[in-house]
Parts: structure tokens; sequence; C-alpha cells
């Protein structure tokens, strides 16, 4: 086995067409810690945070470029190191940010190393190719879900932006816990929401949403909002009385929107401090969050059984070859996929 790989490089800050190169001399990870495996990559996919870390870290802030970009991967054990998995075991899993910029390793590789416990077996019933996307937005929608909402049978969730891989995940994660789900998409994105199993539909184009859910309000009141699109809209969350249970939860992944300027990233730490924080701590009985994913080996083997018994499938927009990814990172970029862009990388 030769001693390099190809790669794809975050070596500048900004977009990932300034921001990456193809390198064909990065080096294989030839020293695995006790606990390390090293897996040969089939499929990465792209996630937002993988071109937002690129166009907002600063050299100083950790990210200590040259590093290979991304997280999420599906591949095939090369060497099992003596932990549960051994070589040519079909995984997949996500190597999380903060331990990509520690160890130097990222999913647009054609080899990484990384912990057992950021892998799980790949179901048979999924592609490399669908397994890839899983992990990253998967775990994000479990945890909001089930982690952290505790979401139950019977209780209704809205989900905003359940074309999003995000919100595709949770709502098939919703419907497999038996709960009733109402999900936002443009008008296009209709079907492929309803096929996810959706009990009700909101095309967020016809009108601002506080507007829409003010004049139509719920009745029962939501028990959760998934915020799956992120969004800098304090105005959704300062109507939320009329439409959130007097004990329900308003959750999202996030303050920055996709391509967020700086100036819309200071918006998002604005609407932190100027709205979320103050009710958070305020002692009201309606609760509002932003959660950040954590890596938890038993969510990944969660999503592992509901897939392998077909409760929830990956839904894949787009598959690129690996000399494309800029091409896959406009697609990820124009905030448009139904599910996760993927690139194949053996
Ligand atoms: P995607 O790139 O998959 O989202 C694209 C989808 O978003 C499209 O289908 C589009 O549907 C939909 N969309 C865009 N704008 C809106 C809108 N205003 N209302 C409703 N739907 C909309 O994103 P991901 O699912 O990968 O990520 C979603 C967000 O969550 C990102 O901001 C990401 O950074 C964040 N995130 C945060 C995590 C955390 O740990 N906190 C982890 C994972 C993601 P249409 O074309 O119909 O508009």
């Amino acid at each position: 086995m030769s001693n390099v790989q190809r790669a794809w490089i975050v070596e500048r800050r900004g977009r990932p067409s300034h921001a990456l190169k193809l390198r064909s001399d990065w080096k294989i990870p030839n020293k695995l810690e006790p606990g390390e495996v090293l897996v040969r990559v089939q499929a990465a996919a792209l996630n937002p945070v993988g071109y937002k870390l690129m166009a907002v870290l600063p050299n100083f802030m950790g990210s200590g470029r040259p590093l290979p970009a991304e997280q999420d991967i599906s591949g095939v054990i090369e060497d099992g190191n003596g932990t549960e998995f051994s070589k040519g075991d079909e995984v997949f899993g996500f190597i999380a940010v903060d331990l990509s910029q520690a160890t130097r390793q990222g999913a647009l590789a054609q080899y990484v190393k990384m912990p057992a416990d950021f892998l799980v077996m790949r179901p048979s019933n999924v592609s490399p190719v669908e397994a890839a996307g899983i992990t990253l937005a998967g775990q994000t929608a479990y945890q909001g879900l089930v982690d952290i909402a505790k979401l139950e049978a019977g209780q209704t969730v809205f989900i905003n932006g359940g074309s999003s891989a995000v919100g595709a995940f949770a709502i098939q994660i919703a419907k497999a816990i038996g709960a009733r789900v109402v999900a936002t998409a443009s008008g296009k994105n209709e079907d492929f929401v309803r096929r996810l199993g959706v009990d009700e539909f909101i095309d967020y184009t016809k009108k601002p949403l506080h507007e829409y859910l003010t004049t139509n309000p719920p009745s029962p009141k939501y028990h959760l909002i998934l915020d799956a699109v992120a969004l800098i809209d304090s105005a959704l969350y300062t109507h939320s009385p009329a439409y959130l249970a007097p004990n329900g939860l308003f959750l999202s992944t996030g303050p920055f929107p996709k391509n967020a300027s700086s100036s819309e990233l200071w918006k998002g730490i604005k609407t932190i401090t100027a709205v979320l924080t103050p009710r958070w701590l305020g002692g009201t009985n309606r609760r509002y969050a932003i959660f950040l994913l954590k890596n938890k080996k038993s969510n990944l083997e969660a999503l592992q059984r509901m897939i392998a018994n077909g409760s929830v499938k990956p839904v894949v927009d787009s598959v690129y070859e690996f000399e494309d990814v800029l091409k896959a990172y406009e697609r990820l970029l124009s905030s448009r996929a139904t599910g996760k862009v993927v690139v194949k990388v053996d």
C-alpha cells in the first residue's frame, strides 16, 4: 500500500472553490492509537458545517489548516487495531469536528483513522453511498427528538425544513416514534415531504411562517418545534406561545443560516443573546434551545437499527465523483438539496 493518498484539503479560508485543493500527496495515517481504526473510505457526505467552517474559521481558532474536509463517511475497515472491528468490515460513521481538527483527519480522503466508537456496521439494506449521509444529519435529528425533547407517541411535532437532510431524518424518526408530524418546505417539495410520512404540509413560501401559524393556530398546540433550517427569525420565536404547548420545547439546529455572511452570523449571535437566552433563563414554562450534535455511539446504534428494520431510509439528493467535489458543494450551497449530497471516494 502506498503511503500517500488523494484528499480534498482545506488550505485557505473562504468558499469551497477558494478554500479546497485536491492533493495526491496527503499522508495515509500510519500510527493508530488504542481504540482507533483505519478505514478505507467508500463515500463521504457533505454537510453545511463543512463549508461554514471553511468560510468563517480563522486559522488561530483551531482549524489548523491544511486539513482534509468534512465529517461523514462509509467505508471498509483496513486495520481493526484490536477493536470490535476486523479488516473487511463494512461500516459508517463520522469524525466529529473537534476530533477532525485534533487528529488532522477528514472524510474527503481515501483513508481516515478514527475511534471505533464513532463507527457502526453498515446494514445490508443500504449501499455505501446511502450510508455515508446517515450520521451527522441522522444523529442531529435523533438527539433533538429523542434525547432532548423526549418525543412520545401521540404528541405533535412541527418540523421546519422537512426536505432538508436533518428534516428528512426527523420526519421519519418522529413517525417511527408514533408522533403526528407537521412539516414545511417549498411547494415543489410537497410530494417529497409527504412521501416521508408527514400528516400536514405547510408551504413556507406562501407567507411568513409566524403569520401562518398565528392565523392558523394548531389545536392542540405543538409539543415540539424543531427548526431544522436554523433560521434567523426572531418573530418565529417571539410568537411561539400562540402555537407551542405550555410545556413545549422550541429547538433549533443553529442560529446561522446557510451561506451566512459575517453580518448574518452576528445577527444570529444577537438573536441568541436578545431573544433566546433571557427566555431560557427567565423561567417561563416555554423552553427554547439551540443544540449542537454530540457523538453518541448509542444514538448511532439506534439509527442503525431503524435503518435495518426499514422504519428510516437514508435520503440521497445527488451523488458526485471524487474529482467533482466543488460541484457537489455548489449543490449543497444552493440550499435546495432534498436529502444528502454524497461524494464517491473509491
Ligand atoms: P440542507 O442543505 O439539507 O437543507 C436544504 C433544504 O432546506 C432544502 O430542501 C430546502 O427546501 C430547505 N429550506 C431552505 N430554506 C428553507 C426555509 N426557509 N424553510 C424551510 N425549508 C427550507 O441542510 P441540512 O439538513 O444539512 O442542515 C440544516 C441546518 O441545520 C443547517 O443550517 C446546518 O448547519 C444545521 N445543522 C446543525 C447541526 C447542529 O449540530 N446544530 C447539525 C446538522 C445541521 P426548499 O427547496 O423546499 O426550500
